[in-house]
């Protein structure tokens, strides 16, 4: 690995991290082959034809490997009839058996299909949520009784020629593993490496490897640990099956499934990908397909980035870049989110609706939603009226210039002008932002910038390789310990709006996971520059809010259903968004079923979790406080128990809905 990162290849250039190369049946995964996209069917494992029915929309998708739940052994012996159909009507995309809790499911399904996934978190334990205190000879002891139930499956792998997955998740650790380490990156990456060793000790290396969390940023830390520590241990540098758990539906699905999986692919980590919406397992192959094939060209397309020697930040923990607060930017505010109304006219009150701002005649009053925007860039004209709710506006400097200093509004230089209006000796004792590219950085810039208590930057990109640029960028700001706060600029200029979510998320998500950046600007795509506005505005929060830096709405944490799920969740996650959407910053699970949701809506305030059919279990956070509640008075106890806890508030009037 090149100086400078302890996890990729490079920070700087793109290219894939090489692994060993694991089959599973005639699909190859690792290094040598493009980067696999694959799903999970959400039918009854037992209904043979629905499942068969289901596998081929996925297949005909795109999807390349379908991993199908295998609750008991019944399931798992159901999985040949499932495959024999396929084969029978001429598909045959390998299978992969989902295990959970079950070893006797698993070592049946690794003689009928291509691939197992077992879960290190319940292979060999299960969960009572207690925390113990082990010496080392009992925690020994505890390894050498997972060796025993672990290795027959090992065995059947190795004569079969079955791949293996071993997928941790965040949310599902085991007592053990808790009691040492907490749920941490560290803990997950251990987790997998207790399984791990005794494979190696097996001579069994078919094997990818997944640290999956519902939270982008544990996700990044804990792949990127566990690619240090299989260095580290001299283990084999297996592939990497990414994903975000639990990531929900919409943009906001998409948004924290971008912002986890576009980091790690940035920098070459990551073989296979499974996208987990709430939605139909059909729909989440163009995401994932969309995700992966903009790196197919990226090493050829790249402008060539200045490389490092070292990295001024820790990959491993988050911590936010420390920087002097300049108006409300930096220090300790959330980041800021500008809106850029540079490409289009803006002269009544109502244009700013879409960025949050309503007008109401009635009352002749201003208000704002949560998405209220908080500053506005107008480019090259000034907005004729007052702007309302603390909204403050951004104005190219020349134009700046000719309208004399106003208060809320500031102006926005390039380097060229900043340049010639400092060594005039014009001094600007208040916000201005500055233009800054990584090309910019020479000469006596960053000098002048050191000095300048009043200046934000607002960081740009044209390369395609745009986040390690930028990321290269704010390194050299570290490293010249400029601590101004800077904005980013996305303006990648996608056509669709997925494209927009999910590479505005990767782009913008990379840098924030790693505590980078005080402050978001999308710019709308050439093409369509007045459409946008509400969306990217909301894009903008969503980005903040899946990186945890700034919480403006509800989050859901929701999972992507399977065979397990015993009612419609995707209905019922719409109608809880319904009655909830207007609960900023408090997060709620929503679970198909028991025996593992719990554990993976990890840190919901709230759980809504299917228990039987038509009952639904409420929790507290990882407290359950409401067993077999009847699933049509569910949602209505749910706010109940919010009301109780004081967390309660009812909706907005709609115009601010
Ligand atoms: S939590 Fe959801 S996806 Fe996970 S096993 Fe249960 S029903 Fe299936």
């Amino acid at each position: 690995m090149a100086a400078g990162s302890e996890y990729c290849q490079s920070l700087t250039a793109y290219s894939r991290r090489p692994t060993t190369q694991v089959r599973v049946g005639d699909l190859w995964m690792g290094s040598d082959y493009p980067i696999r996209v694959q799903s999970m069917t959400t039918i009854d494992t037992m209904d043979t034809l629905g499942s068969v029915e289901q596998s081929i929309r996925m297949i005909e998708a795109g999807c390349e490997l379908v991993r199908i739940t295998a609750p008991s052994v019944k399931e798992a012996q159901n999985l040949d009839n499932i495959r024999k159909e396929l084969n029978r009507r001429g598909y045959r995309t390998p299978i992969c058996a989902d295990i959970h809790f079950t070893p006797n499911a698993a070592e049946l399904a690794a003689r009928l299909v291509e691939k197992v996934r077992i879960n290190p978190g319940n292979y060999a334990d299960k969960k009572r949520f207690e925390i113990v205190d082990y010496t080392e000879a009992a925690y020994q002891a505890e390894i050498e009784r997972i060796r025993e139930k672990f290795v027959p499956l090992v065995r059947i792998c190795k004569e079969y020629g079955t791949a293996m997955r071993i997928g941790t998740n965040h949310g599902s650790l085991s007592d053990r593993i808790m009691s040492r380490y907490g749920d941490t990156p560290i803990g997950m990456v251990e987790s997998a490496l207790e399984f791990l060793r005794i494979c190696e000790d097996e001579h069994f290396t078919n094997i990818v490897i997944s640290m999956k969390s519902s939270n982008p940023q544990v996700m990044v830390e804990a792949y990127r640990l566990l690619v240090k520590k299989l260095k580290d241990e001299n283990l084999q540098p297996y592939p990497l099956h990414l994903g975000v758990t639990e990531a929900g539906e919409g943009e906001d699905g998409r948004v924290k499934s971008a912002m986890g999986i576009g980091t790690l692919l940035e920098d070459g980590l990551g073989d296979t990908v499974r996208v987990s919406l709430t939605e139909d397992p059909e729909f989440e192959i163009p995401v994932a397909r969309t995700l992966v094939d903009r790196y197919a060209e990226r090493a050829a397309t790249a402008q060539p980035i200045e490389a490092l020697t070292t990295s001024p930040i820790n990959p491993f923990a988050y911590t936010r870049r420390i920087t002097a607060e300049v108006e409300n930017f930096g220090g300790k505010n959330v980041p800021r989110v500008i809106a850029d109304f540079s490409t289009q006219e803006i002269n009544n009150p109502a244009d700013l609706q879409p960025i949050g701002h309503f007008y109401l005649p009635a009352t002749d009053k201003w208000a704002m939603n949560d998405l209220g925007a908080d500053y506005l860039y107008t480019g090259s004209r000034s907005v004729p009226f007052m702007l309302p709710n603390g909204l403050k506006e951004l104005i190219d400097y020349p134009i700046w210039r000719t309208l004399g200093e106003q208060a809320h509004k500031f102006p926005v230089f390039t380097t060229t002008e900043y340049l010639t209006s400092i060594q005039e000796q014009q001094a600007f004792p208040f916000l201005h932002v500055v233009r800054l590219s990584l090309d910019d950085c020479e000469g006596d810039l960053l000098g002048y910038l050191q000095e300048d208590p009043y200046a934000v930057l607002l960081v740009e990109t044209t390369n395609s390789h745009a986040m390690p640029e930028l990321r290269r960028l704010f390194f050299k700001l570290i490293q010249q310990r400029i601590n101004l706060p800077v904005v980013i600029q996305w303006s990648q200029g996608q056509t669709t709006a997925d494209a927009t979510t999910l590479y505005a998320a990767t782009d913008c998500g990379g840098l924030l996971v790693d505590g980078l950046g005080d402050g978001l600007m999308l710019k709308p795509s050439v093409e369509n520059p007045g459409q946008q506005s509400k969306f990217l505005n909301s894009l903008a929060f969503g980005i903040l809010q899946a990186a945890r830096t700034r919480m403006s709405k509800t989050e859901y944490i929701s999972c992507p259903s399977c065979g397990r799920t015993l009612f419609d969740l995707q209905d019922t996650t719409a109608q809880i968004r319904q009655r909830t959407d207007h609960l900023k910053g408090i997060k709620i699970g929503i679970m198909g079923c028991i025996v593992n949701g719990p554990g993976e809506m990890a840190d919901a305030d709230y759980g809504y979790v299917g228990m039987g059919v038509n009952k639904i279990a409420l929790y507290r956070g990882q407290q359950v406080v409401k067993r077999s509640v009847p699933a049509d008075r569910a949602l209505d106890e749910l706010i109940e128990l919010m009301r109780e806890d004081g967390v309660w508030r009812e909706p907005e009037a709609a115009l601010l809905a």
